[in-house]
């Protein structure tokens, strides 16, 4: 497949998307990125990249660090991680607590910031510091050493994470925290503020394309059928509550962040990372989803 051909088609024609829609507001440090920058890179399992515009600069990876957390909790639980976060879209926003009140504190999924939290309390029960968990795990993925969390950013955002307490706090009051819901809460924030470029998400999520290896350090990361599994739940709830809307357009699984970046896998054949920092409505990247409809459309490779 002739990726960079593609995506260079794909910089041409989204021009006038890029800085449409809106910079998340809600996280200070995040409000201050230009929503002009827009990268792309394709990373295939047999080790080649492709890159357009901005996709050696690192960004603020916000949500996409669930799907790293995540795979560290099923790692280390198994099928037993379900019963304390469910695997259904919710159907409402991502940091919404409307569900957990008559679902008695069960997340719906790992990937809205209720089932993260779940997450980042299983990881803080077992590490000294989830946060540096996930950021290791994540170098050693892509054998980098300096990939690390922004404390500017993750300062920012626990000034601002009144919600997610709440959130956090919601849970333990069913019973489904362990540790004490603020020190969750921080390691979350913390999680969220990983910085990585668009070639590093690609090659970091290259093992959900490749069976579950690793392909980068050869280390097998989770069995096949549980590859399986994670790269479901991307396509069923990786991309907010419009998850439907993406598969459709799209045919990928994937996984979002506010900082505007989104992941998406095909299985047997490639990662592909696409940054824009403008948002739509529903929190995914104005600029980022269109992309990705054109490059799947162009390539007429998707899940389907
Ligand atoms: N850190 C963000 C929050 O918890 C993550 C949101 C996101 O990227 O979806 O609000």
């Amino acid at each position: 497949m002739r990726y960079q051909a593609v995506l260079d088609r794909v910089h041409r024609e989204i021009q006038p998307w890029i800085g449409g829609g809106e910079v998340a507001h809600y996280i200070p440090e995040l409000a201050r990125i230009s929503p002009h920058k827009f990268g792309m890179a394709v990373v295939t399992i047999d080790g080649q990249a492709y890159a357009v515009g901005d996709a050696h600069e690192r960004f603020s990876i916000q949500s996409i660090s669930k799907l790293f957390a995540c795979t560290l909790a099923f790692q280390l639980l198994g099928n037993e991680l379900w019963q304390r976060v469910g695997r259904e879209p919710s159907g409402t926003a991502f940091n919404s607590l409307i569900q957990l009140e008559t679902e008695r504190g069960k997340p719906r999924n790992p990937f809205i910031n209720a089932g993260a939290l779940v997450v980042t309390d299983v990881l803080a029960r077992r590490f000294v510091r989830a946060e540096t968990a996930v950021v290791e795990f994540i170098r050693r993925l892509i054998a980098v050493p300096d990939v690390d969390y922004d404390p500017r950013v993750a300062l920012s955002e626990m000034a601002h994470a009144q919600r997610n307490r709440a959130i956090a706090h919601f849970i333990d009051s069913f019973g489904n925290m362990r540790m004490p819901p603020d020190l969750v809460v921080e390691a979350y924030c913390r999680q969220c503020a990983i910085s990585m470029s668009c070639l590093e998400l690609a090659r970091a999520g290259l093992f959900l394309a490749n069976g579950g290896v690793a392909p980068i350090s050869g280390e097998r990361i989770l069995d096949p059928s549980s590859t399986k599994r994670l790269s479901a739940l991307m396509l069923t709830c990786g991309t907010y509550d419009a998850a439907g809307d993406f598969v459709y357009r799209v045919g990928l699984p994937a996984k979002s962040g506010v900082g505007g970046g989104i992941l998406a896998v095909l299985p047997g054949d490639m990662a592909v990372c696409v940054w824009s920092p403008g948002l739509d409505t529903n929190g995914n990247s104005h600029a980022g989803v269109q992309a990705l409809e054109l490059m799947t459309t162009y390539t007429g490779r998707s899940i389907f």
